[in-house]
């Protein structure tokens, strides 16, 4: 059995934009309506020497506020089930949203290894966008830029130290 990392967050963060960078291979949907990939997406893949399962969440009904925070909720504590680790994913542009508050909660209350990921931050004129998910008191913070491929190799490097080889 590989280690499992799932990755989770809000939709539109750019989680499927995460996963196919990381699998290099077009297998999960991008697009710009919320709640595009319907089912959950595995993949095997290959980072430096580790090998492992990754997991891309969606699924989410666009529907309502209250149906999102539900499923997010749902797939949060699946990943926290299924998953060696888990990376959570925000949104710089849009900010520290309520419902990220809200699974930061869940994810805080679990021992498996959690990294938090702020992406869309294209460039060093995104960085203030950063002083924001500060509030939440977590640290380390990684921003990146998942379309860009900027801070992945910092995040991946720190993810896969994390997983039994
Ligand atoms: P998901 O719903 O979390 O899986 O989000 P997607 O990966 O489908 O991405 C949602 C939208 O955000 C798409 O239009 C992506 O092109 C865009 N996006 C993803 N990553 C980045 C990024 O690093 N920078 C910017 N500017 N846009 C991004
Ligand atoms: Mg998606």
């Amino acid at each position: 059995m590989k280690p499992v990392i799932a990755v989770i967050g809000r939709p539109n963060v750019g989680k499927s934009t995460l996963f196919n960078r990381l699998i290099r291979q077009g297998k999960a949907i991008v697009i710009d309506e919320p709640g595009a990939t319907r089912d959950r997406n595995y993949s095997d893949c290959k980072w430096l020497d580790s090998t492992f399962t990754l997991i891309d969440t969606g699924g989410f009904e666009p529907s309502s506020t209250t149906g999102i925070l539900t499923q997010m909720r749902e797939q949060t504590m699946l990943a926290i089930e299924e998953a060696e680790a888990i990376i959570f994913m925000m949104d710089s542009r849009e900010g520290l949203a309520p419902a990220d508050q809200d699974i930061v909660k869940i994810l805080r209350a679990t021992q498996k290894k959690v990294f938090y990921v702020v992406n869309k931050i294209d460039g060093p004129r995104h960085e203030a966008l950063l002083t924001e998910f500060y509030r939440l008191g977590i640290e380390p913070l990684y921003p990146i830029s998942a379309q860009h491929g900027i801070g992945v190799d910092e995040l991946m490097n720190d993810v896969i130290l994390s997983i039994p080889q």
